[in-house]
């Protein structure tokens, strides 16, 4: 039998009540949709996950990878919908669970820094003590351009690419419209389905020639990926004429021309010539 020591009646460290586990956020970027552009880090992240707070866009075959037993939790946002009041929902959330000790993925489309606002969701933890780690994503402009066969920028076409917002938080986007329209660069341009025809406009009225190349990729990387091509001056008309959905990412410049010699996945480009056979398939539908 063993004698347990004396216990000291003073001065003993007095043992306090643990403070609650913090969990851990990862802000991962799914891609565009393939789930095969996945990085290692974003699926190891998933297999891990007690609960994934993903974007309304992030596929079924993405979500497919997280843990078994993953609570898996919609928060995307819907047109029209109160973003104000959807982003302060997931921050609550993100505290909730994190403070409860859970791994937490906050899974978004593309790349969370891009158009994402995964700046915001950070400072919201880092104010909270929360620790997290960044997962970077592949971003619609990178992936659309190479499932459409797009080269960004290429030798003699274009030397600078940038990525545009054709929406900001009031309406349209306040570009330096003379910068953007000056040739050999390629503008990249999300969210931009509603307004084509005042973002050409904008585009044709401070210099931009209205024979410039451009590539609208609709679902890019998904098997129902569909590519646009035509010239800036018709770009309105002829994503109209093809029903063109979000979401879709335009590519404006030398370069998007590329899209019919170069494309590899799925269908060819569709152009003008094609425009006749969509109207009346469309008539045919709502017929
Ligand atoms: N964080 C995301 C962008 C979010 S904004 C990223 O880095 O890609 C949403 C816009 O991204 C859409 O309106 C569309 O312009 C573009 N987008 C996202 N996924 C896309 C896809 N699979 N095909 C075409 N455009 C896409």
């Amino acid at each position: 039998m063993s004698i347990a020591p004396p216990r000291p009646a003073l001065g003993y460290p007095v043992p306090v009540a643990d403070p609650p586990p913090l969990g851990l956020v990862h802000l991962v970027g799914a891609g565009p949709g393939d789930p095969g552009l996945l990085t290692l880090h974003a699926a190891r992240a998933l297999a891990e996950a007690d609960i994934v707070l993903h974007d309304r866009l992030v596929s079924d075959d993405i979500l497919a990878l997280a843990r078994p037993g993953a609570e898996l939790v919609e928060v995307g946002k819907h047109v029209g919908g109160d973003h104000h009041a959807t982003q302060a929902r997931i921050h609550e959330l993100l505290i909730a669970h994190a403070r409860a000790g859970k791994r937490v993925v906050r899974l978004k489309g593309g790349d969370s820094f891009v158009f994402g606002r995964g700046g915001e969701e950070l400072e919201v933890l880092r104010a909270h003590g929360i620790p997290y780690e960044v997962v970077p994503g592949i971003t619609a402009a990178v992936a659309c351009a190479a499932y459409a066969g797009i080269p960004l920028t290429h030798r003699g076409h274009a030397q600078s690419l940038r990525l545009l917002t054709a929406h900001a938080q009031d309406g349209d986007a306040d570009h330096d419209w003379v910068a953007l329209a000056q040739p050999h660069q390629t503008l990249a341009f999300y969210m931009g389905v509603s307004g084509l025809a005042r973002l050409r406009d904008n585009l044709v009225a401070h210099g931009r020639a209205a024979s410039t190349p451009f590539a609208l990729v609709e679902n890019g990387s998904r098997p129902e990926q569909r590519v646009i091509a035509g010239t800036l001056g018709e770009l309105p008309e002829l994503a109209q004429r093809h029903a063109v959905q979000a979401p879709a990412l335009l590519v404006v410049g030398e370069v998007a021309s590329f899209a019919t010699r170069l494309h590899w996945f799925g269908g060819a480009p569709l152009t003008n010539a094609d425009a006749g056979c969509a109207m009346i398939r469309q008539l045919a539908r709502a017929a």
